[in-house]
């Protein structure tokens, strides 16, 4: 699944990924001669050019280590458990008794061996965790780790499954069916649908009656509308991607508002942003 509008498409791979800023470069030509796969072209007084391909069968990234203007860097790290316990016991001490951790993306459900790991272990401890997934995984996947977490955050982009499949590259129907399953087990956390609200797209009266409906249906109670940004963006180039959503916009606040109070007349609580109430 890889929508379009994604604001963290460094999480899209599950490899390493090279982040060029090309700004910062100055065309040194020093990535050029440590690159052992000839995966970037460079000449004087030019931007260098990467042959990403290549890049598929790097393990060390040598490129980036000696870049010395940090226009190329790493995205991703290998995360050991001595390594995560360090840094949950470090910064255990900053929250307050509502703290706690999120697992977000890309898509944690994509590494399930760690996330169910981590789970259990942050459950030893007593610490609170938050899960946001697109549900977009296999049943026996998404209910083995839904059972571990406190908050569930689930994103429903558009129950139209042309339109879904036309921003998402994957039909929704597998995400339905998780959350039919998921309102028929035991899950005893709090689960929070989300929406990216994008104007054209799933903004219209008939979407949102369909996802109330929906929600209803499940017996989902609380929403999230995140209107669309474009925060996103540059990290697309950055990574030699292509950004599909330039000149998107997000729907306009009296639309937002609308939209609110379509979801409250139906008994569905609803936040804008950030204002989830926890
Ligand atoms: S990531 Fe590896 S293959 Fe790609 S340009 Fe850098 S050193 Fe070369
Ligand atoms: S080493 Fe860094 S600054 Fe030099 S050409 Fe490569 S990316 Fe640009």
């Amino acid at each position: 699944m890889q929508c379009n509008w994604c604001a963290n498409p460094e999480g899209i791979s599950p490899q390493f990924s090279l982040f060029y800023r090309e700004k910062k470069c100055c065309s040194c030509g020093i990535c050029a001669k440590f690159c052992k796969f000839g995966a970037i072209a460079a000449r004087s007084h030019e931007k260098i050019k990467i042959n990403r391909n290549l890049c598929a069968k790097c393990e060390i990234f040598q490129c980036a280590q000696v870049c010395p203007n940090e226009a190329l860097s790493v995205c991703g790290k290998t995360l050991t458990f001595p390594k995560f316990d360090r840094i949950i016991h470090r910064d255990r001490q900053y929250w307050d008794r509502k703290g706690g951790v999120t697992f977000s993306g890309g898509e944690p459900l994509f590494q399930k061996q760690f996330l169910e790991d981590a789970l259990k272990f942050l459950i030893e401890k007593s610490v609170h965790v938050a899960l946001e997934t697109s549900a977009f995984s296999k049943k026996q996947d998404f209910l083995e780790i839904v059972k571990l977490v406190d908050f569930l955050f689930i994103d429903i982009k558009n129950i139209d499954n042309d339109k879904h499949i036309e921003q998402t590259g994957v039909s929704n129907q597998i995400i339905f069916e998780n959350l039919s399953s998921l309102s028929k087990s035991d899950f005893k956390g709090r689960a929070i649908v989300r929406i990216p609200l994008i104007a054209g797209f799933n903004d219209d009266e008939i979407c949102i009656d369909q996802v109330a409906g929906l929600m209803t249906n499940l017996g989902m109670e609380e929403i999230n509308l995140l209107p669309y940004h474009s925060f996103g963006e540059t990290k697309w180039a950055h990574l030699g991607l292509n950004y599909k959503c330039s000149g998107t916009v997000s729907p306009g606040s009296e639309v937002i508002e609308r939209i609110k109070r379509h979801f409250e007349e139906k008994k569905i609580r609803c936040y804008i942003g950030s204002e989830t109430d926890f």
